[in-house]
């Protein structure tokens, strides 16, 4: 299904993107006012805070709800930025248009729920406001494709999408794994989808923050969220990620953004180059499937099973030492292998079924 869709019409400045920054939560109306005016004079444009928390465990700050939206509201007023929070039920999303909130998004716990979801498109029927829906927290693109389309098909077509990582039972150096090749492939799919990179929760820690951002600017990502506050280690939540507004003045301003409009000569050229070995790679795989299709009239002849252990972890281990010697990465190499032995299995059950 595709997406019906309008440019976001967001503000944003010459020398940066769409950029939402604020903190995680609004704590109190002199933590929000405080942030705000530091922003602002930075020249920020839209604001961010969280008013409602959806929180892994009880017991943390959930948000103070209804009572934090005037603050908010005084930030708009105040400041002249675009305020923007996040919205799980009906009932905030009716709170926050209530308040003049300019931007909605719809967290990584609610978009990973089809119910919820369209409670919250059938609770937008009718209004014009830029949705922004983050990725749910399972790296399922279907589903996170499934959320854009049901709020889509409520009639937001100033729709975007934030990627803010995948949650993985590995513990590594990112607290969400950005598993860049989902939004990517979200952009290959809708070209026109604006994205926006959320660094603070795939980072979760404030020296990642900068690097992330240059790294979302490098994949073409039309925009950041990036949390912020004024005294980031008293924060309530996300304490460890949030970086003052100096600070994320200081990264936004160093960022690279590189113009990828002109393709010249040399770079066509070069893709012309990846296009042949492409073609002969599928050359390659075509020919190789043929001789995996021949041993299994082998293997049925002589009744042997389709996989033999030992031959495909000969061929792990080989390739992937090979590999290893040649500047890629084992794990690279591991899962090409793993792909190619997938398909040919399956290609040999065919036969060894007929
Ligand atoms: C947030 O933006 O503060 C937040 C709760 O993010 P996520 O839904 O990505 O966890
Ligand atoms: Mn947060």
């Amino acid at each position: 299904m595709d997406l019906e869709l309008q440019p976001l019409n967001l503000p944003s400045d010459y020398r940066r993107p769409i950029v939402i920054a604020g903190p995680c939560s609004a704590e109190s109306e002199e933590q929000l006012m405080s942030t705000a005016t530091n922003l602002a004079n930075l020249g920020c444009h839209m604001f961010r805070a969280g008013i409602w928390k959806p929180r892994t465990k009880p017991g943390g700050f959930e948000g103070h709800g209804e009572k934090a939206l005037p603050w908010l509201k005084r930030v708009k007023d105040e400041t002249g930025m675009l305020t923007a929070t996040e919205v799980a039920t009906p009932e905030h999303v009716e709170l926050a248009l209530k308040y003049d909130v300019d931007v909605l998004w719809i967290g990584a716990r609610t978009s990973a729920n089809p119910f919820a979801v369209q409670a919250l498109a059938d609770a937008l029927k009718g209004i014009d406001v830029p949705v922004l829906v983050k990725n749910p927290v399972n790296p399922d693109l279907e589903l996170w494709i499934g959320a854009l389309q049901r709020i889509n098909g409520a009639g937001i077509k100033r729709l975007g999408a934030i990627h803010r990582g995948f949650s993985s039972i590995d513990q590594k150096l990112y607290r969400n794994t950005p598993m860049w090749h989902l939004p990517i492939e979200l952009k290959r799919r809708y070209p026109t989808l604006p994205i926006v990179c959320d660094p603070s929760h795939i980072g979760g820690r404030r020296d990642l923050i900068a690097p992330l951002c240059q790294q979302a600017m490098d994949m073409g990502f039309d925009g950041l969220i990036v949390e912020s506050h004024c005294t980031p280690d008293e924060a309530w939540s996300d304490a460890k990620q949030q970086v003052t507004p100096d600070v994320l003045d200081f990264i936004l301003d160093r960022l690279v953004i590189r113009d990828n409009a002109e393709l010249t000569e040399s770079l066509s050229s070069l893709r012309k180059q990846i296009d042949e070995m492409d073609d002969n790679l599928m050359d390659l795989l075509t020919r190789r499937m043929r001789v995996s299709r021949e041993i299994a009239n082998y293997k049925k002849e002589h009744n042997m099973s389709v996989v033999q252990t030992g031959r495909y972890t000969e061929i792990l281990d080989k390739r992937g030492a090979q590999g290893t010697m040649c500047g890629m990465d084992a794990n690279f190499v591991k899962k090409i292998y793993e792909a190619i032995h997938e398909e040919s299995v399956r290609q040999q059950m065919e036969i060894i079924n007929q």
